[in-house]
């Protein structure tokens, strides 16, 4: 195990490299991480069983949504979201693999990316299957809502919603589903309480196994959805390397390059370097 960032460029140079991505690499865009340095969770996020099975809970959810989502919409890909896809184009990086749910990838030119949580982009009815682009629900929720400050002050948090008072929660108006009805809609996100598509998960499965090397960014790797690449390039003897801040739940056994570092300015670097000497 090695903590020099040096051999990050020889995993990038030898090409083939498949990236898994999380929270931390969008901080820097302004959208924050559920946990800190620490590892422990600063926030506790709504579960998919509480929406559904509770009116309350699903106007709760959309409120604060709505307070968010002018804020989540309008964040911006940072240099290591337009690092990463200078890598992919030079051919040095393959796909990536996401935890992320803000689209932020794309945006910055990247293709071949699996989001293993889903998008905010898009909403999903749970009880027809019918999906909606989340800027159609923005606008029928202002419909539903003409009267709703959408202003209020407050931090926005890592599901791209802002918390506000209750009574501000108590007036505000859900929608339905154009094609069946229901009220029953929900971000097309991998909530927590719900687990990832299988098809999905053999896809990113098969890009690891097909990897010269795995490179974890911004993510602690708390979760499992995650945690279970690592430990698949692990047990083939596929070299890792991660760079994040602070606590990972890989262990030393299965990492082979750890770097702390700003990841804007690491990948930026990255890039560079590998525009300058590539091969
Ligand atoms: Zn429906």
């Amino acid at each position: 195990m090695t903590t020099d960032p040096d051999a990050l460029r020889d995993l990038l140079r030898a090409g083939g490299v498949v990236a898994l991505t999380g929270a931390g690499l969008s901080t820097e865009s302004g959208i924050p991480d559920y946990r800190g340095p620490d590892g422990n969770r600063r926030f506790q996020p709504m579960t998919a069983q509480e929406l559904l099975a509770d009116p309350v809970a699903r106007q709760r959810y959309w409120a604060r949504s709505y307070v968010g989502w002018p804020r989540f919409a309008a964040a911006r890909p940072n240099p290591g979201h337009v690092a990463l896809a200078q890598l992919q184009r030079a051919g040095a990086l393959g796909p990536i693999i996401t935890q992320n749910v803000d689209g932020l990838h794309q945006s910055a030119g990247a293709d071949r990316v699996a989001e293993l949580h889903g998008s905010l982009t898009h909403v999903v009815c749970m009880h027809c299957g019918e999906r909606y682009r989340r800027e159609t629900v923005d606008e029928w929720l202002t419909l539903a809502n003409p009267d709703f400050d959408r202003s209020a002050e407050g931090p926005l948090r890592p599901d791209g919603d802002v918390a506000i008072a209750d009574e501000l929660i108590s007036r505000f108006h859900i929608v339905h589903c154009i094609i069946c009805g229901s009220d029953l809609l929900k971000p097309d996100v991998v909530m927590f309480g719900e687990s990832v598509a299988k098809d999905l998960v053999a896809q990113c499965f098969s890009y690891v196994e097909n990897a010269s090397s795995l490179l974890v960014l911004g993510s602690s790797l708390a979760v499992m959805s995650g945690y279970r690449f690592v430990r698949r390039a692990a047990r083939l003897g596929i070299p890792v390397a991660i760079v994040t801040h602070g606590w990972t739940r890989a262990t030393d056994d299965e990492v082979s390059v750890r770097v702390d570092a700003p990841l804007g300015a690491t990948l930026t670097a990255l890039a560079a370097d590998l525009a300058r000497a590539p091969g």
